[in-house]
This record gives structure tokens, C-alpha cells and sequence, in this order.
């Protein structure tokens, strides 16, 4: 039994594993308690280098996998998205769909948050209707993935992939959500671990 590190219950512990063409065999591990605590992350057994994973979003590729582990970074460049490992990050599986459903709520919060300043609202709004449009196959975006520690991967035909530096792979980022919304970072904490 493994007890549970917020009550002391035994956690119940899911595990799935995903074949992947390229990628390997990605193990996703879930576990979760009465009490409410959770937590999930995926893993590589075959891949340890740091990664960067390019692919454009388009109608075909909305339903690409995505992996990302909690050391997975996201962004779409274009609209200065990007979601970053955090403490209450979490790894999930979802699809490019999923992902810009993720960025849209960020950013309707970061809206609310920001409601009186005019400017702000203007560009989450200029956002908001690029990620609609882009889910309804009509803008190119460019989807990226970096995972320093390999545990990350989008899963498609064309998705482009290449080692980081090791410089690269130390200059990313963690603990918070960085959201460029009027030219300056505005820093916001990740809706995440929802899942
Ligand atoms: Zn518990």
C-alpha cells in the first residue's frame, strides 16, 4: 500500500501505457485519494534527452496526441502563449484541441482579471479569436513542446522534433504560467492540476 501524503489513506494508483510510434512506450501514472489529493505525471523509458517538439496547427493535426509530463513546457508562439511547469503541474494526455481549450480558459481568466484595463482586454480578445478560429481549422498556429528532462512528446506524421541545448534545456522556465498579453509578461499562475 502507498500511503496517501496529505491523509495517510491508501492511494489508488492507475497506470496506462501508451505505444507510441517514434516516441517509445510512454508510461502515464495517476494516483489519487478520498481525500481529494491527486496527482499525474507521464514518463519515457526510452527517451532522456532534452526535447523540443514543433508542429503547426491546422485542421488535421487537432486531434494529435500530446503528452506532457509536469517538466513539459507548451507554447504557441504566435499569440506569446505558454504554460509552464509549476508545483500544482500536473502531466497529461490530450490533443491540440485540448491544449488550446486549456489557453482559452487562461486567457478569459486573465480577461476577468483584468477587466479594467482597456488594453489588456483588447489583446486577450485579439487572443481569444485567433485560439476559435485556429480550433475551427482556420488559423496556423505553431504548437511547441519543450521537455528538459525527455518526458514529453506530441504525437504526428509531421510533427517536427529536435535535441535542445543543453543551454536551451536550462533556460526553461519553471513554476508559473507566463501570459503576454499587452506586450509586457504578465505573470499568472497555471489553471492547472485540474485534471
Ligand atoms: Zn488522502
Amino acid at each position: 500500500m502507498i500511503p496517501c501524503p496529505a491523509c495517510g489513506q491508501e492511494l489508488n494508483v492507475v497506470t496506462a501505457v501508451y505505444d507510441t510510434p517514434y516516441f517509445g512506450k510512454i508510461l502515464l501514472t495517476s494516483i489519487n485519494c478520498h481525500c481529494g489529493f491527486k496527482h499525474s505525471d507521464s514518463f519515457s523509458a526510452e527517451i532522456k534527452d532534452p526535447v523540443r517538439f514543433k508542429l503547426e496547427i491546422k485542421g488535421e493535426t487537432l486531434f494529435s496526441k500530446i503528452v506532457r509530463s509536469t517538466s513539459g513546457t507548451v507554447r504557441i508562439p504566435e499569440l506569446g502563449l505558454a504554460m509552464e511547469p509549476g508545483p500544482a503541474s500536473q502531466g497529461f494526455i490530450t490533443n491540440v484541441e485540448g491544449i488550446l481549450l486549456r489557453f482559452e480558459e487562461i486567457v478569459e481568466m486573465a480577461k476577468r482579471w483584468n477587466s479594467d484595463n482597456e488594453e489588456a482586454v483588447k489583446r486577450c480578445d485579439f487572443i481569444l479569436e485567433k485560439l476559435r478560429k485556429a480550433m475551427e481549422g482556420e488559423e496556423r498556429l505553431t504548437l511547441i513542446l519543450e521537455d528538459p528532462h525527455g518526458n514529453s512528446a506530441i504525437i504526428d506524421d509531421g510533427v517536427f522534433m529536435e535535441r535542445l541545448t543543453q543551454r536551451e534545456a536550462e533556460s526553461l522556465k519553471t513554476g508559473l504560467t507566463v501570459l503576454d498579453i499587452t506586450g509586457e509578461d504578465y505573470l499568472r499562475r497555471a489553471i492547472e492540476g485540474e485534471e
